[in-house]
């Protein structure tokens, strides 16, 4: 049976953006598999602690996972939930692909030189994590792993890794299959990107400073209306989507599409024309309450037992799975 492997960090409480562009996508492609794929859904707790956390990741974990169920992912035998921390031997082979990956092929990671530009100093992790990303998937040969775009790169280095690795010791690893298939077995023709409400030019991001830039998950409907109401938007007085001159304007129709769960051209068609931006601020601003009340009230539906007890056999069969490649890879390197 082939496996999807997904994760989401759970270092803070996740935005719009994040809800409408991972996670829901997230929970559709679970749901659409389950029945005949093994979904590996964890929280890479480890990946967590590259950048500051405030002693509050353990709850903040439970959730994270929380919110994969209020959005809908259907468990059944083949869905497995597990914690990263709670399965040693992503720690292990992290270190025996850290002796077959090359320091220049890891100074090449785009999000390393992101993280670690203007810093006098970042910690080995910001560096290494690609690397401890390649032991999350090959641990449980994994071929899809639905991820932003950022983090394509990623897939490619765990490639490179599993190929390397299989040249000199044979077929151990399972290869992730390429970027392309990866977007294909996505089902979009480019990712999901919700703009900065305050700067559409942007990206809404949960570590943006600006309050009113972002939508968070728990934001009360009347806080989520009063941040859409004063969403920047452009002095063109015609609704119409076009990302490039009004990313304000468009990023609320792509927001009501996907709320609603409505195709963009019916939005788009719906609007066309509307010249009282206020009239669409007020539209979006009722959806996404609804959506968020809905959200928030299965959330509280869920107790922290139904995760735990999840946890418990999710961990149980990842270490099963896990230990017998890591051992795979021990006996090859000599260490078994
Ligand atoms: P940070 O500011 O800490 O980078 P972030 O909001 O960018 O936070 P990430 O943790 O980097 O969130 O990403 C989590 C997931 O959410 C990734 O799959 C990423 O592609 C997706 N994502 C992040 N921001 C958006 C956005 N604005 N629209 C759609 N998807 C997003
Ligand atoms: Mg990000």
């Amino acid at each position: 049976m082939k496996t999807i492997l997904t994760g989401i960090r759970a270092n803070s409480e996740l935005t719009l953006g994040n809800y409408l562009g991972a996670l829901l996508p997230m929970v559709r492609l679970a749901n659409e598999h389950s029945s005949k794929m093994n979904v590996n859904i964890f929280v890479p707790d480890l990946h967590s602690i590259i950048s500051d956390v405030d002693g509050n990741l353990r709850s903040n974990t439970i959730r994270t996972l929380k919110y994969y169920l209020a959005a809908g992912l259907e468990i059944n035998n083949n869905v497995h939930i597990y914690r990263q921390s709670y399965v040693p031997a992503h720690s292990e082979l992290c270190w025996i692909l850290n002796c077959v990956a090359t320091m220049g092929e890891m100074g090449r990671m785009t999000q390393y030189k992101e993280k670690s530009e203007g810093k006098a100093s970042c910690n080995v992790g910001i560096f290494d994590y690609p690397v401890l990303m390649a032991a999350d998937i090959l641990l449980y040969s994994a071929e899809y792993i639905p991820l932003g775009e950022d983090q394509f790169q990623h897939i490619e280095l765990a490639r490179n890794l599993a190929i390397r690795f299989n040249n000199r010791f044979g077929d151990i690893f399972v290869v992730p299959e390429s970027t392309v298939q990866q977007i294909k077995f996505m089902g979009v023709e480019q990712g999901i990107r919700i703009r900065d409400l305050l700067n559409p030019d942007k990206k809404m991001s949960k570590s943006t400073k600006a309050e009113n830039s972002k939508i968070m998950l728990d934001d009360t409907p009347e806080k989520a209306t009063k941040k859409i109401m004063s969403a920047t938007t452009d002095s063109l007085g015609k609704v119409r989507f076009d990302m490039w001159a009004q990313p304000g304007i468009s990023n609320l129709l792509v927001i009501e599409s996907l709320v609603t769960n409505t195709p963009l051209a019916d939005v788009t068609a719906r609007w066309a024309g509307e010249t009282r931006y206020g009239d669409l601020k007020k539209q979006v601003a009722a959806s996404v309450s609804v959506m968020l009340a809905d959200f928030q009230e299965k959330l509280a539906g869920i107790s922290d037992e139904v995760v735990l007890k999840l946890l418990d056999e999710g961990e149980a069969y990842a270490n099963k799975v896990a230990n017998v490649k890591l051992l795979e890879v021990q006996k090859a390197f000599g260490l078994r």
